[in-house]
């Protein structure tokens, strides 16, 4: 995918379709069903291209209600293998924006959510779409493996 052609997902289909930036966007059309990318382009452009912060208060809105899938990254400061993940998430997060968000939560100043989801050790990378949690990796994994992890919903 080359720079400046970011990827929407047509709101009628479904389909992905790379969007040239420019003058083309106001007639982006769906390459499969045609129907118009311009809403879908203009929610891409706000989407974030780098992780999120989120926290006890705000998880519900943010992660649970998102309208994207999103991946949590539970962490903390004095972690070292969450430091090696870190870099990972941040080029995953840059990969697929518009398509997923990527959240870190530090386990330390949000306990709550960290034992609502019964995380134990950390890093603890978690999916979660539509509000239910689809799968989980525990530890600092490679990151062919940790795209491979978001392969089922990205
Ligand atoms: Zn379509």
């Amino acid at each position: 995918m080359s720079e400046g052609s970011p990827v929407v997902r047509c709101p009628v289909c479904g389909t992905l379709n790379k969007v040239k930036t420019g003058r083309d966007l106001e007639q982006a059309r769906c390459g499969q069903c045609h129907a118009s990318l311009t809403g879908a382009v203009a929610a891409n452009s706000h989407a974030p291209s780098a992780p999120v912060t989120v926290t006890d208060a705000d998880f519900s809105e943010r992660v649970i209600h998102s309208s994207l899938p999103v991946l949590v990254d539970f962490w903390a400061p004095w972690c070292g293998p969450c430091r090696q993940v870190a870099p990972v998430l941040e080029e995953l997060a840059e990969k697929y924006r518009g398509r997923l968000i990527v959240a870190k939560l530090n386990v330390d100043e949000n306990g709550y959510t960290a034992s609502e989801f019964r995380v134990a050790s950390i890093p603890t990378l978690i999916l979660i779409k539509d509000g239910n949690e689809l799968n989980r990796m525990v530890g600092a994994e490679s990151p062919a493996r940790i795209e491979q992890f978001l392969s089922m919903v990205v």
